[in-house]
């Protein structure tokens, strides 16, 4: 049963977790490679009661006792001492993820359950490092994940299925809703769907088909959806967005070059979405 969880990487995503498994009443310890980086992490995180309550309406003590069952480290060792899972969310880069497992595994009780919340890695690709493939797997959050709670649970071939099954419990018992994957898929469910539907609209608006509100008008109307792509370009960023276009046209795609051009003139003028107030909408 897992009842102590430690979170590696104190950043956007492992400062949300941490808070989301404390709120929900497990003890957490969360650890960052450095003071500077815990002490910011640490910051980041403070501010999370006050979206609970106010997304959720959560209420204050409850918050509170929430913030009161956390602690931080900058010790691997005393961090994950008593742990029965690791949740990380260091960068996304494959040798640090690597070499970070490499030290957590000379370190970590052998019960000790690994998941890794990576966007693009595929957990055969780090499973070695961790010095336990059956007790290792993905646990993939969403941004924000108090609000979009969805938690994407996809296993190695290695993972044992015991161990997948304690994962999809302990997601539904820190208030998320548990996607269970039947096998490894890069972008898991969410990203196989939406890349390849920003992309198509994309195309449209490149090739002079359509302008973008129509093809988002079309695509609302049409299917009931709240959002169109071009919408839900403004909520990603065009600088992410960018950088998905420059890789495909880095991989040979001509699709990814222009849909890059494109981008790139926007994001000149300043129009990056709605973290700057202007994208494809003014916020
Ligand atoms: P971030 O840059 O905000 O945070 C990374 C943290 O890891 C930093 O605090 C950094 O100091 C720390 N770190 C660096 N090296 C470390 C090490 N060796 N050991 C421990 N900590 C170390 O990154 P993020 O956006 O939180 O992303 C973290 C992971 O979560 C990535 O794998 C990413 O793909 C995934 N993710 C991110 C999002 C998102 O929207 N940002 C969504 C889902 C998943």
């Amino acid at each position: 049963m897992i009842k102590t969880v430690t979170v590696c990487g104190s950043g956007v995503l492992g400062g949300q977790i941490a808070y989301q498994c404390a709120f929900h009443g497990f003890k957490v310890q969360v650890y960052d490679i450095s003071e500077e980086a815990l002490t910011r992490g640490r910051t980041q995180l403070e501010g999370l009661p006050a979206h609970f309550q106010r997304d959720l309406g959560a209420a204050p003590e409850q918050t509170a006792a929430g913030l009161a069952r956390l602690s931080y480290h900058t010790d691997l060792a005393q961090a994950v001492q008593g742990a029965d899972l690791v949740i990380e969310a260091v960068p996304e880069n494959l040798d640090i993820k690597r070499e970070f497992y490499r030290q957590l595994a000379a370190v970590a009780a052998p019960h000790t359950i690994f998941a890794t919340n990576s966007s693009t890695l595929l957990p055969s690709d780090i499973a070695q490092a961790t010095g336990r493939p059956d007790r290792f797997l993905a646990l993939h959050f969403a941004n924000r994940i108090w609000r979009n709670n969805t938690a994407e649970v996809m296993g190695s071939p290695a993972t044992s299925p015991e161990v997948f099954g304690q994962i999809v419990e302990f997601a539904a018992q820190i208030g998320m809703v548990p996607l269970p994957l039947y096998k490894e898929q890069p972008g898991y469910i969410l990203n196989s769907l939406l890349v390849p539907w920003l992309s198509a609209a994309l195309d449209l608006v490149v090739r002079d088909v359509a302008d973008p509100h129509t093809v988002d008008r079309t695509w609302m109307i049409a299917t009931g959806a709240p959002l169109g792509p071009f919408a839900t370009y403004d909520v990603i960023g065009l600088t992410t967005a960018y950088n998905v276009n420059q890789a495909k046209a880095a991989a040979g795609d001509p699709r990814g070059a222009a849909g890059a051009a494109y981008l790139k003139d926007r994001i000149d003028r300043g129009l990056l979405g709605m973290a700057t107030g202007e994208g494809f909408y003014t916020y």
